[in-house]
């Protein structure tokens, strides 16, 4: 980011795609750090016993730590998915960062892929309304079976 370049500010409210989300407020670059996700760091082990209890707002830091994105101070948890997004989640230096994929304008609405794992993946069915939408929240290494109208249901990837 630039010195003449402002911070990305959001705005949190209503969305189309699923409750709350965030929009940007003016223009934001293609490669910006648009915000951090930011939340508790946890052990695998803890990971894993949030993760069975249907906790969605786990992301890997590293080997051993993960990060809980499901708390008070972390405006993030409300960004949504979509098949399109305008931003990806990326590991940046043991943070995790939203950061724009493309340009985007003022009053869009910032999303990022989840990148769910195809496990119970009907269990989240997605509304993103992007042309292409593939129907479930999962991570774009799955969208070529979906396309094909396969299942995800068995298939070694
Ligand atoms: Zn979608």
């Amino acid at each position: 980011m630039t010195e003449n370049e402002s911070k990305p500010t959001l705005e949190f409210k209503r969305s189309s795609i699923h409750g709350i989300g965030g929009f940007a407020t003016g223009p934001i670059r293609l490669g910006t750090l648009v915000i951090e996700y930011v939340g508790q760091i946890i052990t695998k082990t803890e990971s894993l016993s949030r993760c069975e209890a249907g906790n969605t707002s786990i992301f890997e830091l590293d080997d051993e730590r993960d990060i809980d994105g499901a708390v008070s101070w972390n405006p993030a948890r409300f960004l949504n998915h979509s098949c399109a997004p305008n931003c990806d989640a990326e590991l940046i230096d043991g943070q995790i960062w939203i950061v724009a994929r493309r340009d985007i304008s003022a009053g869009e609405e910032i999303t990022f892929n989840y990148g769910y794992d195809r496990e119970d993946y009907r269990e989240h069915p997605c509304r993103c309304g992007a042309p292409g939408c593939l129907g479930y929240i999962v991570a774009e290494e799955f969208f070529p079976a979906l396309q094909e109208g396969q299942g995800l249901e068995f298939r070694r990837v």
